[in-house]
């Protein structure tokens, strides 16, 4: 179904032709009807005369469609000139009769079609005027053939007005606007087929001081130059927009954030080798988004702009990733691609099902708290899982010396008081992160590298080799 604004859009466009169709009509001195229906069938826009052509018995027009509004021959013959239409056509003529207080007489009804830039189909447009008794079948054949003429004419107009309309004067590359019809494209696929969508926001660096130093005209030298070899290095699918001043989008048809993020680098890397005259060289920062199911465009865009803020405030000529908006931790390829994960192996089982239950927790646990930093997830999300964490840890040695004292492990006491030294500075360490005292790098050094990792595959060794013999044993 069409979409309101798109409805208005193509209003607009259809405006032009239907002006000089109406003025060329207004000149044979009878009322015109005129109106434009959406794609569902339905009148969006009407003028007073077809109304009163149509709305018999005061019945309004708006959001009616022709078999609701018309007998039973008439709709027949319009549904076969929609179908003309529809097909391709660049007008579609029917002669129909119709009852106006009574009075019956003969109509020409004439549609056209309204395009959008990209010549599909928006909307239908009818004309509607009274066939003068005297007029010979030829001449009406005639004047169909000059309004189909005219129409042609003014449709290519229209596509170059649109031309124009959609490309940034100085660039030549396509504007916001543009950008924005193709973006609204691109989200209906994504959500119909969840193919990844991402969006990188570039800002050329300090560029107000060359405007400053360098004068505007090389300023803007600068900004064709930067056009011109982002678009170099974009791929076929890419759409590259001047988004404002020195601000270019790139939106990114069936790319993660992973890739996109590559791509970002490789053209930040590319625009930061080039030497422009006079002004040697420059930088730029970008900021990477892919789209999430459910978001808008200004979401999107905004996560995209606040990755750029990012890029800015760390220092600029740099590239930084927006975390997803509602990705799961750790999972996806997103996580796969860009955090370094703990892995774990078989060769760390010791082959007691609690202890290695537990090791594999602690791991995942661990996995979840690296990708929650490494995304920026907010902090009350980061400290649950560090929360989580401690806690798991807690249980797992509790779990872990009943095992081994169970076992007989002979240094039982010394690996306890390993692990109540390991949970106090845990807790500790805890404690100061929620006072804002320690920074989530070392808490998580700690966590993941001190306590999970080495303190699993380095001092549980010790005993893995006692369980393991007894096991062998009892076996
Ligand atoms: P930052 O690194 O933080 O992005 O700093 P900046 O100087 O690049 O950013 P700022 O937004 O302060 O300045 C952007 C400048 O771009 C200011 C504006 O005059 C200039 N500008 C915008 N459009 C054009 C244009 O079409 N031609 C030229 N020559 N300059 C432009
Ligand atoms: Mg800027
Ligand atoms: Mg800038």
């Amino acid at each position: 179904m069409i979409e309101d604004d798109m409805l208005h859009d193509a209003t607009t466009d259809g405006v032009v032709p239907m002006a000089g169709l109406l003025a060329m009509l207004m000149n044979t001195g009878c009322a015109v009807g005129f109106g434009v229906k959406a794609l569902d069938g339905s009148y969006r826009v009407a003028n007073q005369t077809l109304e009163q052509l149509l709305s018999q018995g005061g019945r309004a027009l708006l959001g009616k469609s022709d078999s609701e509004l018309l007998p039973v021959d008439v709709m027949t013959a319009l549904a076969r000139a929609d179908r003309r239409i529809r097909a391709g056509a660049t007008a579609a003529a029917e002669e129909v009769e119709l009852a106006v207080d009574a009075r019956r007489a003969r109509y020409l009804w004439l549609e056209l079609p309204v395009l959008d830039q990209d010549r599909m189909l928006q909307a239908i447009a009818s004309l509607v005027y009274a066939c003068s008794p005297q007029q010979a079948p030829d001449s009406l054949l005639q004047t169909l053939d000059r309004l189909q003429q005219a129409n042609q004419e003014l449709q290519q107009t229209v596509a170059e007005l649109e031309q124009l309309a959609s490309t940034d004067k100085l660039t030549g590359l396509w504007n916001r606007r543009r950008l924005e019809d193709c973006v609204r494209r691109e989200i209906e696929r994504f959500e119909r087929y969840q193919h990844p969508l991402s969006l990188l926001l570039f800002d050329i660096d300090c560029f107000k001081a060359i405007n400053d130093r360098y004068g505007h005209a090389t300023g803007d030298e600068v900004l064709q130059r930067v056009a011109a070899l982002l678009q170099g290095g974009l791929r076929g699918a890419d759409s590259l927009a001047r988004w404002g001043g020195e601000e270019f989008v790139v939106l990114c048809p069936d790319t993660n954030r992973a890739t996109a993020r590559r791509l970002a680098e490789r053209l930040r890397a590319q625009v930061g080798k080039a030497r422009f005259p006079q002004v040697g060289q420059l930088t730029v920062s970008v900021g990477v988004a892919e789209c999430d199911a459910g978001e808008s465009w200004g979401e999107w865009f905004q996560r995209a702009d606040e990755a750029l803020y990012r890029a800015k405030a760390q220092g600029r000529n740099q590239v930084q990733l927006a975390p997803g908006a509602d990705r799961p931790l750790g999972t996806g390829e997103g996580a796969a691609a860009n955090f370094v994960q703990l892995v774990w192996r078989s060769a760390y089982e010791c082959g007691n099902e609690t202890i290695d239950g537990g090791h594999r927790q602690l791991f995942s646990n661990a996995n979840d708290l690296l990708a929650a930093i490494l995304s920026e997830r907010s902090a009350d999300d980061v400290k649950a899982l560090v929360d989580r964490l401690l806690a798991d840890v807690r249980q797992h040695f509790a779990e872990e010396e009943a095992v081994f004292v169970a076992a007989g492990f002979p240094d039982a006491a010394a690996h306890v008081a390993l692990h109540r030294q390991l949970i106090a500075q845990s807790l500790r360490m805890g404690e100061d992160y929620s006072a804002g005292k320690q920074g989530l790098g070392e808490i998580f050094q700690f966590l993941a590298h001190d306590v999970v990792t080495k303190h699993l595959l380095g001092a549980d060794r010790k005993f893995f080799d006692h369980l393991q013999r007894k096991a062998t044993f009892a076996g």
